[in-house]
């Protein structure tokens, strides 16, 4: 069976923590899109980690960790992370990487840095990572598939070709050195000799898994709201973030997916520019960054301080839509105990009108929040295991998001650790 686990919003809503919990469950874990320009963080028993490329499933001995076709590969950096982990004690993980993987290249990111800094105070806040140039150059079919590193003579012929047209734009766009194809070239050597042992024909491994019976998990990074189409574009990422795009992206049927858990934090946080409606500021927004996530909201690759707001219904309702949500997982709830009121945003106001439907952006940039205050519970509910132990008002709480969002929370998340959790039987 495959089960996806997918982000609601704008990413960061513990997806991490919910992929390596559920690991232990699964088989196989795939990531299927996007890049190192996001990242989970995880916390067991082998410390803290902030994995980018690496699917959240590599801390356990019995998983195979797999980077899908619809990845924005950075070879160094994924060879990179494997190395921290295992330095912190953790078991060699087995990893398989597509054929059909696309392989970032050096000069996506100087092209991602260089266009940001042209764009100057209209950029997009990416994280110059490479992902906007790697994903044009893919779906303008001027990309590098990890099988081409082994066919020497296509790769000698590509690499002259398009350093051809990235010199023109680095020359008369950006007025920065050119790329010199030999060098290239041999960095492309180097990248092939560390992904060679672990390619793999990964859409007939999981088709041949599937059919013995294997726990198939797809991870996917960011959420709905930076979806490309169903996002708030153009602040958004460059690869889809739904998790019907996880059957692409890890090259399985649609069909299998048989089970979409939706990630949903307790308040909202978001990285980068792009409307934020529910967003707070000044000493509130500080304090809720401080004490939010594990040791407070910060970007796991960046350490940008991350942009805070109360709960959105509206957009969380519409990112649980567009995923398909079976399971919502309701994370980091613990964090709000300090709260004698709790602001949820229940709707947007437009132009004088109340709506509880995420608009397009033009409308989105006009949307101010309506929001309605829930009683606080004001203890620590770090360490609850059942449902019904938590506090009155904390279990009002949920059950309000639950009806406003209209998908059922089946998981409840009150720590950073594996076994904070709470399962409801719905
Ligand atoms: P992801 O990209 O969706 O995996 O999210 P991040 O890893 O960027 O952010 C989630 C942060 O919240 C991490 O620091 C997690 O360790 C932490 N976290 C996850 N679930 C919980 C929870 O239930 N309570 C607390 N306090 N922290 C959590």
């Amino acid at each position: 069976m495959v089960k996806a686990v997918v982000g609601a919003n704008w990413g960061d809503e513990g997806k991490g923590k919910i992929t390596d919990m559920l690991a232990k469950e699964t088989d196989i874990i795939v990531r299927f899109q996007g890049g190192a320009n996001a990242g989970h963080t995880i916390v067991n028993d082998y410390g803290k980690f902030a994995l980018h490329t690496l699917p959240s499933g590599v801390f356990y001995n019995h998983t195979t960790s797999i980077i899908g076709n619809g990845v924005a590969l950075n070879i160094p950096l994924l060879f990179k992370e494997v190395q921290e982990i295992v330095s912190k004690g953790v078991p060699e993980p087995k990893i398989l990487v597509s054929d059909r993987a696309q392989i970032v290249m050096p000069y996506h990111i100087l092209f991602d840095q260089y266009e940001e800094e042209r764009l100057g105070k209209n950029s997009f806040g990416s994280t110059k990572s490479g992902i906007a140039p790697f994903y044009s150059d893919k779906y303008a079919k001027i990309g590098f598939q990890v099988s081409e590193l082994f066919d020497e003579e296509l790769l000698k012929e590509k690499v002259e070709r398009i350093c051809e047209t990235k010199n023109v734009l680095l020359e008369h766009l950006y007025h920065k050195p050119a790329i010199k194809p030999a060098e290239l070239l041999e960095t492309l050597h180097e990248y092939r000799d560390m992904v060679a042992p672990f390619v793999c024909d990964v859409s007939l491994y999981l088709y041949n898994a599937l059919k013995e019976g294997k726990e198939i998990l797809l991870e996917g990074q960011l959420g709905t709201l930076k979806d490309p189409d169903h996002g708030i574009y153009p602040m958004v990422t460059s690869s889809s973030t739904l998790a019907a795009y996880g059957a692409i992206g890890a090259g399985v049927a649609p069909y299998e997916i048989k089970q979409v858990i939706t990630v949903c934090k307790a308040y909202s946080s978001a990285v980068g520019a792009g409307a934020f409606v529910s967003e707070i500021f000044g000493e509130e927004a500080d304090e809720l960054r401080r004490r939010g996530g594990d040791g407070g909201e910060f970007g796991a690759t960046t350490g940008r301080p991350r942009r805070m707001g109360w709960f959105d219904c509206v957009a969380s309702k519409y990112g649980c839509r567009l995923q398909g949500t079976t399971d919502v997982a309701f994370t980091v709830l613990d964090v709000l105990g300090y709260l004698d009121e709790i602001p949820v945003c229940t709707a947007y106001e437009i132009d004088g009108k109340q709506t509880t439907e995420f608009p397009t952006t033009a409308l989105l940039e006009k949307a101010k929040p309506v929001i309605e205050k829930l009683p606080g519970w004001k203890c620590d509910i770090r360490g609850i295991k059942k449902y019904e132990d938590l506090p009155e008002n904390c279990r009002k709480y949920i059950e309000f998001v639950e009806e406003k969002i209209g998908y059922p929370i089946t998981m409840v998340s009150n720590g950073p650790g594996r076994d904070d959790i709470i399962y409801r039987n719905k």
